[in-house]
């Protein structure tokens, strides 16, 4: 897949709908429009999920927390909410069931009221899933707690309630909807920039955007153009009317990353209220454990920086539970991400599809989404096509089929080709087992290029072989060192240091490549990769 054959395609079509934003909102939605049969372009500034959704808790969920809320307040939209979002957990893990896998997680009780509480609630959440459940919720006591989390503070602890969600990688799965739209007929590149939107008589034609590599700018023409810019929704807003009141209201959200000494490897801890009132998830992720998150009002950026009063406030509150509270040293990698919520003010004067995400009709012909999740992103998706095709009266060839579709990698993919990969290509096992749930069935594709002599570890400790990079250059429209060291591999949201071991390696690689076109130099792509991961991701 060559960014360039995308970018001529942005050059030379009129297109149905032009959608700005390649986070999970943008990506689902080309894909929905794409298989209704729409000419679909989408333009990313940067690289496909380098926000907001590459920097999630990677949990596949309906919400517990909405449906406390929804108790609480005996409100229906929320249990409606939390319902929908459940409803898309199981699709979704259906769709790239590779790169997904079922999640228990235990809830640690102090008291037989907060058993009582918890179980009941949680057995309402496994029942509200319907056919789409996934485990049982089930009761622990309090030796079963201790088994699994032997580093957990003993104290009054009663025993623990287990529920599942689901966990995922985020860019990956960000990128596979990519993939599978442009294979559906959708035109789409990454840093490529919206600069203006192109207006007749008050109605939109087009967008001036930029390739950000080459600086040159052209008009993308289309009628219709979504904004799906996550937290940066407002900045789109504005290029459509100063005016317009903002719609979004960032929160920043932060994630450790630690040795996998304080989870099982399958299993994960929820603290449903701490003393200040957040959640907090210790999750088990690609051989880690991720701890999150935080909540602060923040202002809108790219790449935003992690506070150290997060870091200090993340161990400190695990510290409260654990017997040993983890030091800042353990640390291998931390990100923060802004939710793009939408503010509650908008929700009366607009298309209110649901509490969680807002549509939003500017008179120029501007669709402007806003909030929803990554679990809702087909939901959401589906629901700006429909919109799209009843506000300017197009047919659309075939009805919304992205419930039953099987993203790129999952056609042929069950765990179980893991044998037949490993005696095909006498690989090592914890390898294949890396390809297998990082490519599904194309983890064939990836170990013929392996075999071909690209098969050595791209640094020590973890499984990502040279042939990734081979591949992401060829097939994934990675551009920078950043791109395939923090998206196509997660190595720098694994261990930044680890990835800045690997810089020289993969950059030597990479030049050697005779597909790829270095979008600068190559000494640039490493200062930029270096100073990336020195502080976050
Ligand atoms: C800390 C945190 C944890 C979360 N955890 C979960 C979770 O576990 N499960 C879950 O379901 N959800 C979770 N979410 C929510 C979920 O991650 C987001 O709802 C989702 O990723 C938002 O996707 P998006 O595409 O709307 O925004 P983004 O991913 O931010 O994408 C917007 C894109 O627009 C691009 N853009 C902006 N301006 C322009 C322009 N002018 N031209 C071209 N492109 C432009 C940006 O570069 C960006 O890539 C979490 C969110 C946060 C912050």
């Amino acid at each position: 897949m060559q960014r360039k054959k995308q970018i001529d395609g942005l050059k030379s079509n009129k297109f149905d709908v032009v959608i700005i934003g390649g986070g999970a909102t943008g990506a689902g939605i080309a894909l929905d429009a794409a298989t209704r049969g729409l000419k679909v372009a989408l333009v990313e500034r940067e690289d496909f999920s380098s926000e907001t959704s590459s920097r999630s808790t990677k949990l596949i969920h309906g919400g517990v927390r909405y449906l406390e809320a929804a108790f609480k307040h005996l409100d229906r939209t929320q249990f409606s909410f939390v319902y929908e979002a459940l409803h898309e957990r199981g699709i979704m893990i259906n769709q790239a069931p590779y790169l997904s896998s079922v999640l228990p997680i235990i809830i640690p009780v102090y008291s037989e009221f907060e058993k009582l509480y918890f179980f009941s609630g949680l057995k309402v959440y496994e029942w509200m899933a319907g056919k789409r459940r996934l485990l049982p919720t089930t009761l622990l006591n309090r030796s079963e707690v201790i088994k699994y989390f032997p580093l957990l503070k003993e104290k009054n602890l009663k025993g623990g309630v287990s529920y599942c969600d689901g966990t995922f990688d985020d860019a990956r799965m960000n990128l596979i909807v990519v993939l599978t739209a442009i294979n559906r007929g959708a035109v789409i590149s990454n840093y490529v920039e919206a600069k203006e939107l192109v207006k007749k008589n008050g109605k939109i034609v087009g967008v001036r955007v930029e390739d950000v590599f080459s600086k040159e700018e052209w008009v993308i023409e289309t009628d219709v153009v979504v904004s799906a810019t996550g937290p940066f929704t407002d900045s789109i807003l504005k290029m459509d009317d100063p005016d317009y009141d903002s719609m979004v209201e960032p929160s920043l959200g932060t994630h450790l990353v630690l040795e996998p000494l304080y989870t099982p490897p399958h299993m994960g801890l929820l603290i449903p209220k701490t003393e200040d009132g957040r959640l907090l998830f210790v999750l088990p992720w690609q051989e880690h454990v991720i701890l999150g998150t935080t909540d602060v009002e923040t202002k809108t950026e790219f790449h935003p920086k992690v506070p150290d009063n997060d870091v200090d406030y993340l161990l400190e509150h695990m510290g409260q539970y654990y017997k040993k509270t983890p030091l800042k040293t353990e640390i291998t990698s931390k990100w923060a991400g802004i939710r793009p919520l939408a503010k509650e003010g908008v929700f009366g004067s607009t298309a209110s599809i649901s509490r969680e995400h807002v549509i939003r009709i500017t008179p120029s012909g501007l669709i402007v989404i806003a909030g929803g999740k990554w679990t809702s992103y087909r939901k959401m998706a589906e629901d700006v096509v429909d919109e799209i095709i009843k506000v300017f009266s197009i047919n659309p060839k075939s009805k919304c089929i992205t419930k039953d579709i099987k993203l790129i990698g999952a056609e042929r993919y069950k765990f179980e080709i893991i044998e037949e990969l490993q005696n095909t290509y006498k690989i090592d096992k914890s390898i294949a087992k890396h390809l297998i749930q990082t490519y599904g069935d194309l983890a064939f594709e990836v170990a013929k290029i392996a075999k071909d002599g690209y098969n050595e570890k791209i640094v020590d400790g973890y499984p990502y072989i040279e042939a990734e990079i081979v591949w992401a250059i060829k097939n994934e429209m990675s551009q920078t060192l950043i791109d395939l060291l923090s998206r196509r591999m997660r190595l720098a949201f694994l261990n930044q240091n680890k990835a800045q071991e690997a810089i020289d390696h993969v950059c030597d690689l990479v030049s050697k490549i005779p597909e790829y076109e270095s979008p600068m130099s190559m000494d640039i792509l490493k200062m930029e990769a270096m100073s990336r991961f020195k502080y976050d991701v």
